[in-house]
């Protein structure tokens, strides 16, 4: 067995881990990163990419405190994506600088008041036939049309940007054993190392940005098993000559029918399907999630041949911490002495996390190896680590087995 040690582990190379590695290095510790698959492969690269600002979950008032919170990340992300604010994403792309709302007029009368208010501060603008996106003029939309200022952005080009400057600190490897019986909440303690394969680490902090891989952290904690939960997603897949279109469908209730995110492949376009669509699709047949999904396509866009299209479907598990099946308010990180448990919930939380895990860190070790610095130098290990790198994973569009309907 070989041994090593690290100032910092971290467990999970998703949008979470990445952006804690960073910041970590940035601020002088030796951390370094294990990944048991490849870089964004576990939620990641199936997120739709859109940095919430918190307008879908003010809507119909249920989540007022999740929209309040969410207003302030995504300056943070446009600095960062601008180059100006560190972990630099300028290498990155962004899909598009903002959304679409577009509704039947019936719904306006519902949440009115809440749109009227988001208008106020800017963040939503209810736009004049003339400037409606292609795909709901030709479509053939019938009802208003909204832009909300929400970046959505290319989801593994910000993970690629993120691993480039500390690619040798990012590993490819499973953790196959950690002896659990240290690892107990309110103890000083925690983790005495990991294991990976025939590589034994040790580390002053161990952080778990392993998604479902925490799951059997926290059970082994003592957190117990109702410390984290799953909440299940098929998102369906549609890919051809399609126009650009980023947003949320709305229609008898403020809870979005469809959200669409395009997204391009070879010389054709993916629009991936989230919201309404990917929730009923959880419980149905690839077959059945596929043709509610392109009925709901056809009530709302009835001049688009659907069925000339290739379609596919994704499923995936949201690994949170606890929250009763609902979305959890933000970003949650769990302390077992040396070690925590953490998850972002969204993709747009990943920097306020990153300042959990820091803050988490700068408690059990005081003192980086090496002054902060304003970009990352590269990993000047102690010990040669003898695992691969991680590679970077692909989109669930570039996996899919794609079919037509007939
Ligand atoms: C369909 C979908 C759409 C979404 N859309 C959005 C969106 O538009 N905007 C937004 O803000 N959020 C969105 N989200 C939420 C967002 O994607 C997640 O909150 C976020 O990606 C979670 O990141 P993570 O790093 O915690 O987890 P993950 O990305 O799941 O990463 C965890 C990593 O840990 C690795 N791992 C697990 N176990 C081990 C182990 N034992 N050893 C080593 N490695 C291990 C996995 O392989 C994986 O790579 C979406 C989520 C889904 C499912």
């Amino acid at each position: 067995m070989v041994k090593v040690h690290r100032q910092v582990v971290i467990i999970g190379a998703g949008i979470a881990g990445l952006w804690t590695l960073r910041r970590l290095v940035a601020a002088g510790y030796d951390a370094i990163l294990l990944e048991q698959e490849a870089i964004g492969s576990g939620q990641t690269l199936g997120a739709q990419g859109i940095l919430h600002g918190g307008v879908k979950y003010g809507l119909d008032g249920s989540n007022r405190d999740i929209a309040a919170r969410l207003r302030s990340l995504p300056p943070i992300w446009l600095e960062c994506l601008a180059g100006t604010r560190e972990p630099s994403l300028s290498a990155a792309r962004t899909l598009s600088p903002c959304q679409h709302l577009w509704a039947a007029d019936s719904w306006l009368a519902k949440v009115g008041a809440t749109v009227g208010a988001r208008a106020m501060q800017g963040e939503v603008r209810k736009l004049d036939k003339t400037e409606w996106p292609e795909a709901l003029t030709k479509g053939g939309h019938k009802g208003s049309v909204y832009e909300l200022a929400e970046t959505v952005i290319d989801v593994k080009s910000v993970l690629a940007a993120l691993a480039a400057p500390v690619k040798d600190r990012i590993f490819l490897g499973k953790i196959t054993g950690f002896q659990a019986s240290s690892l107990q909440p309110g103890t000083a303690d925690g983790l005495a190392s990991i294991e990976c394969g025939d590589v034994q680490f040790t580390s002053d902090v161990f952080l778990f940005m392993a998604a479902t891989g925490n799951e059997e952290a926290a059970q082994s904690a003592g957190f117990g098993p109702a410390a984290t939960q799953r909440r299940p997603l098929k998102q369906v897949m549609v890919r051809g000559k399609l126009p650009p279109l980023y947003g949320h469908c709305v229609t008898a209730t403020p809870k979005p029918v469809v959200t669409i995110t395009a997204h391009p492949m070879d010389d054709e376009t993916v629009w991936y399907l989230g919201g309404g669509v990917a929730e009923d699709a959880v419980n149905l047949s690839d077959e059945d999630a596929i043709l509610n999904a392109m009925n709901k396509l056809r009530a709302i866009f009835p001049e688009i041949p659907w069925k000339q299209f290739a379609w596919a479907c994704w499923k995936v598990d949201r690994s949170e911490p606890n929250a009763a099946s609902r979305l959890p308010d933000g970003p949650a990180l769990l302390e077992a002495g040396n070690t925590a448990l953490a998850w972002p919930t969204k993709l747009v939380y990943a920097p306020a996390l990153a300042d959990l895990a820091l803050e988490f860190t700068a408690r059990h070790v005081p003192t980086p190896t090496s002054p902060a610095q304003t970009s990352p130098a590269p990993a000047s290990p102690a010990e040669t680590i003898p695992l691969p790198g991680a590679p970077m994973g692909k989109f669930p569009w570039e996996t899919a087995i794609w079919q037509t309907l007939k």
